[in-house]
This record gives structure tokens, C-alpha cells and sequence, in this order.
């Protein structure tokens, strides 16, 4: 018997100063990304996250209004931790997210805005690997930004985004898919975990209503046993996984 071959995971580029995150809910990047991103921001790069929903319908006992409040709340606090200080809205609506021309074209104006040159998402694949059903929002918001970071630099396809004074930008590199179960690339973990441990902690009313365990040894099990089982792959330091798509 020959021992199955593990494919290392090499390392993301390193050559870009802006990056925009866009996810569907509040705590998509905490679940994982924000080590990677506390790494970035520690660089001196530019980071900042659009949200598609407030993640309104995300907490059981609590109705969508007041939910929505308090969920943009911990999202922000949760961003400060890891050195992101610009946090974008969209107000689709939570749980029921379209892929779709709308969808495409807030992201691409958003893009524009901010002229990343890497766009970070969240798996857009219909599984996380095997029989982990994936949620219709994830694939949604992953799916369209995929998409509107070619949209972003093609002036005819929004023609009314540049009438608004957002002009074409056609600078995106890379989009890098966290959660994907076929990952390539990889960030060292290490000195942004504990960060991205207080990071995910800022979420406590939805990580309280979601577990009974104590939410810091819950976000802590977490957050280390991925960046642990990543670093089997990127040389046995903790890390986090991103598929990389290139532009
Ligand atoms: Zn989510």
C-alpha cells in the first residue's frame, strides 16, 4: 500500500494592497478567515468586508428587526479586532439572497468603490466536500462575486454604474474562495488565531444562541482544529485554506 499523496498548499500572493471581502451574513470571515485577515491588515494592507444580509433571520428567539441591529453591531466590533475599519451593508434579505443581475451589480459597484486588487468570498460550491449541504446564501453571494469581479471592469455591462461616477475597474487579480473543500493556497494562521478567536467571539448573541458549550472554548476548538488540520498541508503551521482563482 502507498500512502495517499498530500498536495501542499502554496503560499497566496503577496503583491496587492487593497482586498474586499464579500460574504452573505455576518460571521462568514470569522469562521475561519479573519486569522488570514489579521495577518493582512498587520502588513499595513487595506481591508474591508461587504455584507449581503445583516443576518436577520440568523438567530432563532430574536425577530429580524432587532436581530438585524444587533448583528451589524457584533459584525463591526468583530471587523475592529482583526484591523478593519470599513464595513459595508447591502440589505439582501437574509436567508432568501437571489443570485441574480441585482446581486451581480451591487457587488461590481461595490468593487468599484473600493478597487481591490484580491476579492476574498465564501465556498460558492452546493457542498462543503461530501454530503455538507451548503446554504443557498453562500452560494449566491460566492457565485455573483465571482462574477462581478470581471463585471467591475467591463463599462458596458452596468453602463449605469459609471453614471453614477463609478468607473470601471478592471484591477481585480484574484478571487480567493475560503471554505472551498478543494483549496490551493494558504496564509500562515499563527499570529492572527487568537485574534480571529476574539474576532469570532464578538458574534456571542448568535454563537450563544447556537451552542450551549462556553462560547470561548467553542470559538477557540474551532478556529484552532481548521487552522490545525489546514497546516497538514502548509508545512504544520497553523493556517487558513483559500481556493484561488486567478484573473
Ligand atoms: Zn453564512
Amino acid at each position: 500500500m502507498t500512502e495517499p499523496t498530500i498536495t501542499p498548499l502554496e503560499p497566496m500572493p503577496g503583491d496587492w494592497r487593497r482586498a474586499l471581502a464579500v460574504v452573505a451574513h455576518p460571521d462568514d470571515l470569522e469562521y475561519g478567515c479573519s486569522a488570514a485577515i489579521a495577518a493582512w491588515t498587520d502588513e499595513g494592507r487595506e481591508v474591508a468586508y461587504l455584507l449581503a444580509t445583516r443576518g436577520e433571520a440568523g438567530i432563532d428567539t430574536l425577530a429580524p428587526a432587532e436581530c438585524a441591529v444587533l448583528r451589524e453591531r457584533e459584525q463591526r466590533a468583530s471587523a475592529a479586532v482583526v484591523g478593519v475599519k470599513r464595513v459595508e451593508f447591502l440589505d439582501h434579505k437574509d436567508g432568501v439572497v437571489e443570485y441574480g443581475i441585482a446581486l451581480r451589480r451591487d457587488i461590481a459597484a461595490a468593487i468599484r468603490r473600493h478597487r481591490p486588487e484580491l476579492v476574498i468570498t465564501l465556498n460558492h460550491r452546493d457542498t462543503w466536500g461530501g454530503v455538507a449541504w451548503n446554504t443557498p446564501d453562500h452560494v449566491a453571494v460566492g457565485r455573483a462575486t465571482l462574477d462581478a469581479a470581471a463585471d467591475a471592469g467591463n463599462r458596458w455591462i452596468f453602463p449605469e454604474l459609471a453614471e453614477r461616477g463609478l468607473e470601471p475597474w478592471d484591477g481585480v487579480r484574484w478571487v480567493a474562495v475560503a471554505g472551498s473543500s478543494t483549496p490551493t493556497h494558504a496564509v500562515d494562521a499563527t499570529a492572527g488565531l487568537e485574534r480571529a478567536v476574539r474576532s469570532l467571539l464578538e458574534h456571542r448573541t448568535y454563537i450563544e444562541a447556537l451552542t450551549d458549550e462556553d462560547p470561548e472554548t467553542y470559538a477557540r476548538t474551532f478556529l484552532t482544529e481548521s487552522a490545525e488540520a489546514t497546516g497538514e498541508r502548509f508545512g504544520g503551521r497553523p493556517a487558513v485554506a483559500f481556493e484561488l482563482f486567478g484573473r
